[in-house]
């Protein structure tokens, strides 16, 4: 068997295709055809993965709901020598997908763990979003319910790093719209569907022209998505200072929001988005009406 060392048996995380066969990579069909056990969150959609690749290694099923059951006796197998892999329904296992557990207990239990690396929704998203690359946070699937949901956006409110979220179909529209919402129309996004596959899709505009593209073409609203945002410039992250909240409060008891903010920017030089957060937060901490 490939890559094992000492008596141990190895655990090997292996990527497969998130949509187009041909990024199974030849090492990844390698591995999958002689470790001694495959373990895949869905057996039945796996199987016919493997089978498509002549892979006739047997297969057990490791999802959320049985990983920590299951533990010891796939610890047992692979300290008796046998070699394991794990893989998800696409893409790359423990990037919003099972494992953590299997993997944290293997290199408590000094098992080699091997990466046959391959295809990531985010990172491929990101490699083609025309953002920022340089750093990046990876936030995975904001929570389904939409307080939370604007709560954890916020909570990402002066994040400078480009921002990767995974979104479904039931949800990328209220992710947009929550988006728009919390950090303004005017953040730069990208939204890619469908990597990879037939009806890929990938768009880069205003949070707000997203947003608008996205609710009037149903078309927009099927598959899997990757929502990129850009980060707020180091200056807009800045804390905002006593005298802008003054400016800015006392034009928002005066004016409409939007001509609020921009006025307050005129005057105090302070970037829009900055002071447009701020007056977001007052709303929230109930300063304003
Ligand atoms: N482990 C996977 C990976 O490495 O990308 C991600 C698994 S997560 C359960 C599934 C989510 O990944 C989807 O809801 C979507 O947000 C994203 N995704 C997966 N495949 C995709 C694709 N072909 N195009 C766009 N997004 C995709």
């Amino acid at each position: 068997m490939v890559g094992t060392s000492g008596k141990s048996g190895s655990l090997f995380i292996v990527a497969t295709p998130i949509g187009n066969l041909e990024d199974f990579s030849p090492r990844a069909q390698q591995v999958l055809s002689t470790v001694d056990l495959v373990l895949a969150e869905d057996t039945r959609h796996s199987a016919k993965l493997l089978r498509h690749f002549g892979v006739s290694t047997p297969i057990e099923s490791l999802h959320e709901h049985n990983e920590r059951q299951k533990l010891p006796g796939l610890l047992q197998r692979l300290q008796r020598g046998e070699n394991l892999a794990l893989i998800c329904d696409a893409g790359t296992p423990l990037i919003s997908d099972p494992g953590y557990p299997l993997v944290t207990a293997a290199h408590e239990g000094k098992i080699p763990v091997l990466a046959v690396p391959g295809p990531n929704a985010a990172v491929a998203a990101l490699s083609i979003s025309g953002l920022a690359t340089a750093r990046f946070v990876f936030e995975g699937f904001l929570p389904a319910k939409t307080a939370a949901r604007c709560s954890r956006l916020q909570a990402l409110g002066d994040e400078t790093r480009t921002l990767v979220f995974y979104e479904s179909s039931h949800r990328i529209v209220d992710s947009l719209r929550d988006m728009v919402a919390t950090w303004g129309a005017d953040r730069r996004a990208t939204v890619a569907r469908e990597l990879t596959k037939r009806y890929e899709t990938v768009r880069q505009d205003s949070l707000g022209h997203l947003l608008a593209w996205v609710t009037q073409d149903p078309d927009q609203q099927r598959g899997e998505f990757v929502v990129l945002v850009e980060g707020v410039s180091e200056r807009d992250g800045q804390h905002i200072s006593a005298e802008d909240e003054r400016v800015l409060r006392c034009l928002l008891d005066e004016l409409p929001h939007k001509q609020a903010v921009s006025l307050a920017s005129k005057i105090t030089g302070t970037s829009k988005n900055a002071l447009y957060r701020q007056s977001l937060k007052d709303k929230d901490e109930g300063h304003l009406d």
